[in-house]
């Protein structure tokens, strides 16, 4: 079944590249709306539990070092069938392969430094929700 939220992160490549501003944009204007939201810099603690399920890849390093190296944007959207439409919306983990008008062909660098992160699925939106946010911080 579907719920109706999902969370995402703008990632240190994004916001390094001056685009926040774009990529919430594009973020309103596909209908979802921001029910909590933050400016924030993971540790690696963080990084090394939030990807915690890639800790066998050979890029968990690389990765970890990424997404601490600098501030992120999280937020938790909602919108009908928010998961899968905000995965449409981010496009394919390598720019190179994302369709036209998706964030990630918009804004994003390389496979690794690819803009923004999106839930695959509710049960991870709402495992992720929790992780950065509390609930006084969901309106
Ligand atoms: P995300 O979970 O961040 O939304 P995704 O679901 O599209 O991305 P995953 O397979 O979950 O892709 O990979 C998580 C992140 O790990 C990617 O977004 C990217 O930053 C990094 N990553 C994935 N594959 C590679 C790779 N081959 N080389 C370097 N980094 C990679
Ligand atoms: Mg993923």
């Amino acid at each position: 079944m579907s719920t109706n939220r999902t969370f995402t992160m703008i990632k240190p490549d994004a916001v390094e590249n001056g685009h926040i501003g774009g990529i919430l944009e594009k973020i309103s204007s596909a209908g979802f709306k921001i029910v909590a939201m933050k400016y924030t810099q993971l540790s690696t603690r963080d990084a090394e539990a939030f990807y915690a399920v890639h800790s066998e890849r050979p890029f968990f390093g690389e990765l970890v070092e990424f997404m601490t190296r600098g501030p992120i944007v999280a937020a938790i959207l909602e919108k009908d069938n928010a998961v899968e439409d905000f995965r449409a919306l981010i496009g394919a983990t390598n720019p190179a392969e994302a369709a036209e008008g998706t964030i990630r062909k918009l804004f994003a660098t390389s496979i690794g430094e690819n803009a923004v992160h999106g839930s695959d699925s509710d049960e991870n939106a709402a495992i992720e929700g929790a992780f950065h946010f509390s609930g006084r911080e969901i309106f």
